[in-house]
């Protein structure tokens, strides 16, 4: 089975999907709209019976009578059009997976399948087992970077591979700018990772910043509720889309490859993801959007590796032992990290630390529930003054993940000084 049959046939399985998704959301509100008419219905028995036992209260128990009758004709209104639409999406469910089968059974040939849902898996399983054949069969392909370490090794691969297929100008390289919450000479590190390659380069900025959206919000965002991500880069990248599809103009529904550097072994949440999904969220009748984590299997140790020996430029955070190139206090990131951030801020003459002591005392809500920005810069103070300020090396990323051999061999083909290294973002020696 050829890709672009694949494909369409993920596309079959996405509506089949999304049909699913609503049948089982009306059969939902059909049930609780049912339950809510019973609870009428016992209402008006008990107001019928008091009525014809009221005696002297007859006028009361005749009111309530009248209005328990009008809420139960009301509500069971309410439950014939719940149960109408149950039967729409019913319908619409059976056809969604009957036009799946049919897309199946042409494409396989007779080979029977294990439902949409386990078939869609599969086909994706399997696309993501031949990139080449992918990067090709897609209309566009986007690459999401956020200039670090993991990105700059998607960014590599991906071109490597748009440059063997002939298909450098499908890719595009998208950096949600964070707006000072981020280290500086960032997005300009994005684009140069882009620009090496003669990759197309597109920043795109929410509205609003990470402190105005803490401070609108009074609160910091958390783990369980990770606003900030929603907010200043999923949402922005998804706007994007819109304007992929419409500049395609293909006249049918467009394909595009959304690709993430994220890595099985960051964490186990992530390992529980696959290489290849579609977005669901993004997708709709004019765009496919398929997610996929193209440098998924690779660990930390295989991307400095690769790094070391691509010669890719990396942000010198990473020579301190701070371990992402993400916020400059990102509110996942452990104490002793966010100390390490302060501590780095001070040495580069950043007023990071200063601005965000601010709205935590201006809102009143610490930075996380453990611990406050005020605990960590009293940590980072206090280390500051035993220890003197924090210290390293241009390449010292490569000597800790690889080995002095290869982080010598890098800095001879960069071949800048260390004040040439820390100028290009914007940093002094
Ligand atoms: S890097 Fe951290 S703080 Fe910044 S947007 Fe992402 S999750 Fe939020």
């Amino acid at each position: 089975m050829n890709v672009t049959t694949r494909l369409r046939l993920l596309e079959y399985a996405r509506l089949a999907d999304a049909a699913d998704g609503a049948l089982a959301r009306a059969d939902a509100q059909a049930r609780a709209t049912r339950s809510t008419r019973d609870d009428a219905f016992a209402d008006l028995g008990h107001w019928m019976h008091a009525a014809s036992t009221a005696g002297d209260e007859y006028q009361h128990a005749a009111l309530a009578l009248q209005q328990a009758l009008a809420s139960y004709q009301r509500l069971a209104d309410v439950e014939r059009a719940a149960a109408a639409r149950l039967q729409r999406r019913t319908s619409a469910a059976h056809a969604a997976r009957d036009d799946f089968d049919r897309a199946w059974a042409k494409a396989a040939r007779g080979v029977p399948h294990a439902g949409h849902s386990a078939t869609a898996l599969r086909l994706l399983d399997g696309l993501a087992a031949m990139p080449k054949e992918l990067i090709q069969a897609v209309d566009a392909v986007t690459v999401q970077s956020s200039g670090g370490k993991d990105s700059v090794v998607l960014v590599d691969r991906l071109a490597t591979w748009g440059q063997q297929t002939g298909c450098l100008d499908k890719l595009v390289v998208v950096h949600a700018d964070l707006q000072g919450a981020d280290w500086p000479g960032v997005r300009e590190l994005a684009e140069r990772q882009a620009r090496r390659y003669g990759l197309r380069f597109v920043t795109v900025r929410s509205p609003k910043t990470f402190l105005s959206m803490v401070e609108a919000r009074g609160m910091f965002p958390d783990a369980q509720n990770r606003l900030c991500t929603a907010t200043l880069k999923r949402d922005e990248a998804a706007k994007l889309f819109t304007e992929i599809t419409r500049a395609l103009g293909l006249g049918e529904q467009a394909v595009i490859l959304n690709c993430l550097g994220i890595r099985a072994a960051e964490s186990p949440a992530r390992s529980r993801k696959r290489h290849l999904a579609i977005d669901k969220r993004a997708s709709n009748q004019n765009r496919l959007v398929l997610t996929w984590h193209a440098v998924f299997d690779l660990t930390e140790a295989d991307i400095w590796e690769q790094i070391a020996s691509r010669t890719l430029e990396y942000h010198p955070v990473y020579d301190t032992l701070i371990p992402r190139l993400s916020c400059t206090y990102c509110i996942l990131a452990p104490f002793e990290v966010l100390v390490e951030a302060t501590r780095l801020c001070w040495l580069w003459n950043l007023d990071t630390p200063t601005a965000y002591l601010d709205v935590e005392d201006r809102i009143g809500h610490r930075f996380t529930h453990k611990f406050s920005l005020a605990d960590v810069v009293a940590e980072a103070r206090r280390r500051d003054q035993a220890d003197g300020p924090i210290a390293f090396e241009p390449g010292d990323a490569i000597r800790r993940h690889v080995g002095e051999q290869a982080a010598a061999a890098y800095l001879e083909r960069l071949g800048l000084s260390r004040t040439a290294y820390l100028a290009r973002f914007g940093l002094a020696a």
